[in-house]
């Protein structure tokens, strides 16, 4: 089942704006003047981050995020609520009928669910469970000495560096490590309230705790709590890209994509941890999302300006949508230099853009013209003027393979991640004009309502269809793929197009 799309050129698709000629600049005054398309992109690099460069120049720094969030109403969130609608006998039903379909699907062979696609996701999960530990290991020795010659044992003093200097290290030591949009939040009391007040229940996983600061020198873990020293004053957040497979909607193949970049948090997030441990200074990091998390990730992504938060109450990433896991972030002593929220008109087009309600199969996503204070459900934060999501009409639709240890919302028959997928801002580099919408779209809402609809009109979003316009294969196709043309890489971190 090979569908081709057909391409549209830069100028042709200009043209059809009524902008060929005139310049990019008559869409919006406060954007550079560009003559084409290609002049345009070739400008990127700018960024209001005087640290180093995040983004290209049409996602602009704002003092806040585009989301309104009231500081006073919002409070640490207590994740013991988030599964609050899953009794034991409903999570035994869904239980139940993912067996069912599991066991149907590998006797069937169901293309992207067989027994080999399972073995493709087993082999990546595997992996995502190495960062259950948060508080950070002791001095680490230089690993390149004996075990016991670490900075205190030589007389060596730690590492000292501007804020701006230590963001710069970071940020480039990160991207080495496979993440992307690095960024910064510095944690005051406001901030604090992003943390949770109590960790999630994980399905045979540990259970919850308290997530309390305290001043002490090292962050610690009891039964009970687990302790963030006060000195950890900056969050360093960073986007895990997902695989191309996240294409494959409700089959197993599909769930390569999610958990293959949670397998990649948890190797990056030791290796940074121990990064900033050599340098002398502690990382106290989140949960891999399977539960265990300290904090909203999404509310440290909004506030560092890793993206905006959209309508699927995912952070849209300026550079992959979102289709990206997770705004990962850790919480350290090292002093950084705070970057700021970011304005890419996404969140302002998610308000005539409704592509990803309309393509929930559950109604979960809020159909309403308006973002609301109010949340459906003690399942929702508060203090953040969204579109809530209503956990409990998506949670059976997720779906988790049977014998996983997961968040309570992820046992079901289902596998899906539709929001994510279908979004409009979900487009590899390579799309052909999507490097032409994006900028328009951060200029000017004008063209909101059309790009959605040609977006629909590219079947964007419908199974198997990657935003290239020229690669649409099946899962069996997948696998007989001519790995000479096939025009992604592999799954290698921080390229996440594979
Ligand atoms: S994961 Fe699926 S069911 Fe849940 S909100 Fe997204 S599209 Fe809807
Ligand atoms: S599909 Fe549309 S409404 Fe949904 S998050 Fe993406 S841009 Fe926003």
């Amino acid at each position: 089942m090979s569908k081709i799309h057909s391409t549209v050129s830069r100028r042709d698709f200009m043209k059809g704006l009524g902008l060929a000629g005139a310049g990019l600049g008559a869409a919006a005054s406060t954007t550079p003047v560009f003559h084409d398309m290609d002049e345009l992109i070739a400008s990127s690099g700018f960024s209001g981050s005087e640290s180093y460069s995040r983004y290209p120049w049409w996602v602009k720094e704002v003092d806040k995020p585009t989301a309104e969030i009231d500081w006073n109403l919002m409070k640490p969130y207590d994740m013991r609520n988030s599964d609050k609608w899953a009794t034991p006998e409903l999570l035994a039903k869904y239980y139940a009928a993912q067996l069912k379909h599991t066991k149907e699907c590998i006797l069937n062979k169901t293309p992207g669910s067989s027994l080999k696609d399972y073995a493709l996701f087993g082999g990546i999960k595997g992996s995502m469970m190495q960062n259950v530990a948060k508080v950070g290991t002791p001095e680490p020795n230089l690993e390149y000495l004996y075990p016991t010659d670490t900075l205190t044992s030589l007389g060596l003093p730690r590492y000292e560096g501007t804020p701006e200097e230590n963001l710069k290290m970071c940020a480039a030591a990160i991207h080495l490590l496979g993440g992307r949009d690095i960024s910064v939040v510095e944690v005051d009391d406001n901030v604090k309230k992003v943390l949770y007040s109590h960790s999630a229940m994980l399905m045979g996983g540990k259970p919850s705790r308290a997530i309390v600061w305290e001043d002490v020198d090292n962050a610690y873990e009891t039964p009970e709590k687990m302790v963030i020293p006060n000195k950890c004053k900056w969050a360093l957040v960073y986007s895990c890209p997902q695989s191309q497979l996240s294409r494959y909607q409700s089959v197993i193949m599909g769930k390569f994509g999610v958990f293959g970049a949670y397998s990649d948090i948890a190797v990056m997030d030791q290796r940074l941890q121990k990064f900033l441990r050599i340098l002398g200074y502690q990382g106290v990091l989140d949960g891999f999302g399977g539960g265990n998390s300290i904090g909203s990730n999404s509310g440290f992504g909004v506030l560092a300006g890793s993206g905006e938060i959209g309508r699927h109450d995912y952070v849209n990433s300026p550079s992959f949508g979102a289709l990206m896991r997770m705004s990962q972030f850790i919480l350290t002593d090292l002093p950084l230099a705070p970057t700021k929220p970011i304005d890419a008109g996404m969140w302002k087009f998610c308000q005539s853009c409704k592509k990803c309600a309309d393509m929930c199969p559950s109604g979960a996503i809020s159909k309403e013209a308006e973002p609301t204070w109010e949340p459906t459900g003690v399942w929702n934060g508060t203090g953040r003027k969204l579109y809530p999501v209503d956990y409990p009409k998506c949670g059976p639709w997720r779906g988790m393979p049977p014998g996983g240890i997961g968040h309570i919302y992820e046992a079901g028959p289902g596998g899906c991640s539709n929001c994510q997928v279908v979004c409009v801002f979900t487009k590899t580099p390579k799309a052909s004009i999507h490097d032409v919408i994006r900028p328009l779209v951060s200029s000017t809402s004008v063209f909101n309502s059309f790009f959605t609809t040609l977006d629909k009109s590219f079947h964007y979003g419908e199974a198997f269809v990657t935003p290239l316009g020229e690669v649409n294969v099946s899962p069996d196709e997948w696998w007989n793929r001519d790995l000479k043309t096939y025009p992604f890489k592999g799954r290698v971190m921080g390229d996440g197009w594979a």
